[in-house]
């Protein structure tokens, strides 16, 4: 069975006087029967006492370590208590040049530092109206999954590029669609792809967290902006139990 993973995404937000925004979730979710990860800006990581939440970085070089200046590596971020890494998120790709290739290199990276990898894909507006969204996917899927993939090292994050951060969000026929296709290529090509997570992201808010929930093969979300506050994070965490 693919886990269950609640994950936020704090991208570039959050001073350490944000933390007790966790040590609220803690109080309420002390009990809770999925997994809870909190991708954090890299200067929080270390910070961040709570154990109740797994902690993830939100991007790593494909090198251990060497002359990177402002890079962090997949080893540092596990040092520093991480357990997750996101890569290839659309911002990243989009505002960093990050090519399927870099996602698998980065993503093997996380492996081998003993990191899971979410592995973030999805098409944009142009290509959701061109209709040629699944074959995006397909060969975001094929490029940016390193071939050591496993269910324990790899989830997979489904994100639109139009719904990330725009209140937008496709229709739970849309998300199916996708879902059930990732699912497909996962089993096709890795023995335990059946157990691979595959996460929904882009404008998952406590109102329509449950719908998507619902959807066959959504095993979870990667949240942005209803990640920050605990009040908006709380009713995410507790649609997905
Ligand atoms: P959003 O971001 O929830 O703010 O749309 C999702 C993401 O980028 O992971």
């Amino acid at each position: 069975m693919p886990r269950k993973l609640a994950a936020g995404n704090w991208k570039m937000n959050g001073l350490r006087a944000n933390l007790k925004e966790l040590e609220t979730l803690a109080q309420r979710h002390s009990d809770a029967s999925v997994d809870i990860l909190i991708c954090l800006p890299t200067t929080l990581i270390t910070t961040c006492q709570d154990t109740l939440f797994d902690i993830g970085g939100q991007d790593c070089h494909t090198a251990e370590s060497g002359a990177y200046t402002g890079d962090i590596s997949a080893p540092m971020l596990s040092d520093a208590g991480a357990t997750y890494v996101i890569t290839g998120h659309s911002e990243r790709r989009a505002d960093h040049g990050e090519t399927d290739q870099i996602v698998a290199a980065k993503s093997a990276a996380a492996n081998a530092a003993g990191l899971t990898a979410i592995i973030c894909v999805g098409e944009t507006l142009d290509q959701r109206e061109a209709g040629t969204t699944l074959d995006i996917i397909e060969g975001q899927l094929a490029g940016s999954i390193p071939d050591g993939a496993t269910a324990d090292n790899t989830v997979i994050a489904y994100e639109p590029v139009w719904a990330i951060g725009t209140g937008k969000v496709p229709t739970l026929e849309q998300i199916a669609e996708v879902h059930a296709h990732i699912r497909a290529k996962l089993q096709a090509r890795f023995s335990d792809g059946a157990d691979m997570s595959i996460l929904y992201g882009g404008s998952v808010k406590g109102s329509n967290a449950a719908d998507i929930f619902a959807v066959p093969h959504v095993d979870g979300a990667l949240v942005g902006g209803a990640s920050l506050k605990a009040d908006d994070f709380s009713p995410i965490i507790s649609a997905l139990e």
